[in-house]
C-alpha cells in the first residue's frame, strides 16, 4: 500500500515539474521556426558552400577563369572554364560547377582567388536523395540570385558561342604574332647605303 501511494507521489511530482518548466518557457520568446515554410537567418560566420558573389557595382560576377581555386582545392572538386570574348579585354568564366558532397569548406578556393569572386553562402538546406543534387552550378545560381534580386541576368553562353568566341580570339592572336613579326623584320632589316656624290 506504502509502495502504490509513494508511486502516486512521485509521478505527481514529476508532473509538477514539468508543468514548471511549461510555465516558465511560456513567456519566452519563440526560437523555434516552422521548417521549411520559415527560413532561418544565419548567422554571418556561418559558413555554406563557396559561391560566386554578385558584384554590386557591374551585378555579375568576378570569376575570370583564372583556376586558382580548383588548383589549390584539397578535394579536387571546382570545374571551371572561361573564355575571352571579342571586345572584352580578359577571360570570364563560362562554367563554375561544385561538387559540394567532398567539400571540407576549409576556404583555400576563396583565400587564393585574386578577383575575391567567391564567398561562403549562407545556405543550410543541403540535403538531397540523389548524389547530383550536391552537384552546384555557380552560374545557374547566380542567375536565380540575380532574378531575386531584381538585376539583369547574366547569360550562360552555349558551346557554339564559346567556340566562335575561341576561334576569334586565336585569329586574333595569330595576326597579333603576324604584325609583331613583321616589324621585328623591318627593324632588322639594314638601311640603305647613301650614295657617293662626284
Ligand atoms: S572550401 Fe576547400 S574543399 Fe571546399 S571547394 Fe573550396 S577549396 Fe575545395
Ligand atoms: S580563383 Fe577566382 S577568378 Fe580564378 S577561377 Fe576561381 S573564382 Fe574564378
Amino acid at each position: 500500500m506504502m509502495t502504490y501511494v509513494k508511486e502516486i507521489l512521485v509521478g505527481f511530482w514529476s508532473l509538477l515539474a514539468g508543468m514548471a518548466v511549461t510555465i516558465r518557457y511560456f513567456t519566452k520568446p519563440i526560437v523555434t521556426v516552422q521548417y521549411p515554410r520559415e527560413k532561418i537567418q544565419m548567422s554571418p560566420a556561418y559558413r555554406g558552400y563557396p559561391q560566386l558573389i554578385l558584384d554590386p557595382e557591374t551585378q555579375t560576377h568576378r570569376c575570370i577563369a583564372c583556376e586558382m581555386c580548383s588548383r589549390i582545392c584539397p578535394s579536387q572538386l571546382i570545374a571551371v572554364e572561361g573564355a575571352k570574348f571579342p571586345g572584352e579585354k580578359q577571360k570570364r568564366g563560362v562554367k563554375y560547377v561544385h561538387e559540394h558532397y567532398y567539400c571540407s569548406l576549409c576556404g583555400l578556393c576563396i583565400e587564393v582567388c585574386p578577383t575575391t569572386a567567391l564567398e561562403y553562402s549562407a545556405e543550410y538546406r543541403l540535403a538531397g536523395y540523389r548524389r547530383e543534387d550536391a552537384v552546384i552550378d555557380h552560374l545557374i545560381l547566380l542567375q536565380q540570385r540575380q532574378k531575386a534580386a531584381g538585376v539583369p541576368i547574366t547569360p550562360v553562353p552555349t558551346a557554339e558561342e564559346i567556340a566562335a568566341a575561341a576561334a576569334a580570339e586565336a585569329a586574333a592572336k595569330e595576326a597579333r604574332e603576324k604584325e609583331a613579326k613583321a616589324k621585328a623584320a623591318a627593324a632588322k632589316k639594314p638601311a640603305p647605303a647613301e650614295e657617293v656624290k662626284e
